[in-house]
């Protein structure tokens, strides 16, 4: 294990008929910028649950709708305007991660004069937020309860992680039954985004790890046995709220505590693609991932063994540690494709003709891979191996 400090300031209030505690959670009086998407609060009685009890404490109210999947910058800015404008004291992000990354950017644009984006990429240190707190609508990201945030610069095509101690939610309120209007395909990306984010923390480089390994299996096994369940049930109360917790605690720290973090690769490569296609992000990660695993397994086999019989159940008997680690990726490959997820690029009409562009993309930032150091020519193979 490595030196960590553990801390995560979102006060997390799970479970039914949670959205009561809103009003505790939020200043009387106060000036609220309510953020949200393309309108499915308004569908599923969220919305109306979230007025009432801001009316509760006087709270004025102002609406940043129409969030897209896949954040935009211009959307940012939209909303940086009107809490710079109206003097905002609180942001309230009602939605999935994009609404959630969305008003991340919004909290540090407020506080800031110059360009957002400067902010997004690291040119100028961010210093200061907004609060804000998140009622949670889709079970994926973990953004509600993480300091990261993906936005998208639709001008330039660039899709940019980034992330700041200033972006923790203050709160953040998980109802698993506001979940139940998740479609089908969303929901099948929320469970492999949560299980791409267990992955990329299983695998990092630092020695005696055991409780943190055994933490992420119990994790990845919980999400390979309840996803069928729930997609057979989209409205059982036991199989949202499993996953919705597996999601936030994919994501929120407790997977990276003693270790070296992981490897984002996958992540980044994703960000690459959707940057060009717009496609779902959970769907991305479902084509890139096996083949990540299969990359890396040709160099050095033994964690994806590890995870194979570990979470995967294969067994080693009279086998190689490469055919061990092969059946392993093949049985991630079955799962997902057995939930509905795409399999391939083709699945999204994606060919041959950007790969250079996205492997650009991909290296935006420098130093891509940690568990395998990635240069263009990984990058290019994962690629290629998706078509
Ligand atoms: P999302 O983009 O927030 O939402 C996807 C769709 O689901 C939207 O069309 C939304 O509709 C709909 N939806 C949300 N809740 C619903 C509900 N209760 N009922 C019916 N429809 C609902 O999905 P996401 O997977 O949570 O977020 C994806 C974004 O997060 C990507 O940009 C990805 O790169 C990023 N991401 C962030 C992190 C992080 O740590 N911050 C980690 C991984 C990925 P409406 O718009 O109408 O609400
Ligand atoms: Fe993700």
């Amino acid at each position: 294990m490595i030196n960590f400090t553990q801390h995560n300031p979102t006060k997390l209030i799970f479970g039914e008929n949670q959205i009561t505690s809103l009003s505790n959670e939020v200043a009387p009086n106060s000036k609220v910028l309510l953020v949200y998407g393309g309108g499915s609060i308004k569908r599923n009685g969220v919305y109306d649950d979230v007025m009432e009890q801001l009316s509760k404490i006087d709270a004025t109210v102002f609406e940043l709708s129409g969030v897209e999947p896949n954040p935009r910058l211009s959307t940012v800015q939209k909303g940086v305007d009107i809490c710079q404008k109206e003097e905002i004291d609180f942001i309230l992000a009602v939605g999935g991660g994009s609404v959630i990354d969305c008003t991340k950017a919004i909290a540090v644009g407020a506080k800031y004069k110059g360009s957002t984006w400067d902010l997004i990429t690291g040119k100028v240190a961010i210093e200061e937020a907004l609060p804000f707190g998140t009622v949670l609508t889709l079970a994926a990201t973990g953004s509600e309860m993480n300091p990261v945030s993906v936005i998208t610069n639709w001008d330039t095509k660039d899709k940019l992680g980034w992330s700041s101690p200033f972006v923790y939610p203050t709160f953040s309120i998980l109802d698993p039954t506001y979940t139940y209007s998740v479609p089908r395909d969303q929901t099948i990306y929320g469970i492999v985004d949560s299980m791409s984010h267990a992955l990329e923390h299983y695998f990092h480089r630092t020695e005696n790890t055991p409780m943190i390994d055994g933490f992420i299996e119990s994790l990845l096994r919980t999400a390979v046995a309840t996803g069928p369940k729930l997609l057979e049930d989209l409205h059982s109360y036991e199989h949202r709220a499993t996953m919705m917790y597996v999601s936030t605690t994919a994501f929120n720290g407790s997977l990276a505590y003693g270790t070296d973090g992981g490897d984002w690769a996958t992540h980044r490569i994703e960000h690459a693609v959707s940057a060009v296609y717009d496609i779902p992000h959970g769907g991305g990660l479902a084509i890139l991932f096996p083949n990540w695993l299969e990359h890396v397994l040709e160099e050095d086999p033994s964690r994806v063994k590890q995870l194979a019989m570990n979470v995967f159940g294969i067994s080693s008997e009279e086998k190689t540690v490469e055919e061990i680690a092969r059946e392993g990726v093949n049985a991630l490959r079955i799962f997902w494709k057995s939930l509905g997820a795409p399999t391939t690029l083709k699945d999204y009409d994606i060919d041959d003709s950007m790969l250079d562009v996205m492997v650009e993309k991909t290296f935006i930032k420098p130093g891509v891979g940690t568990y395998k150091t990635m240069d263009r020519e990984s990058v290019l193979d994962i690629l290629k191996r998706s078509l």
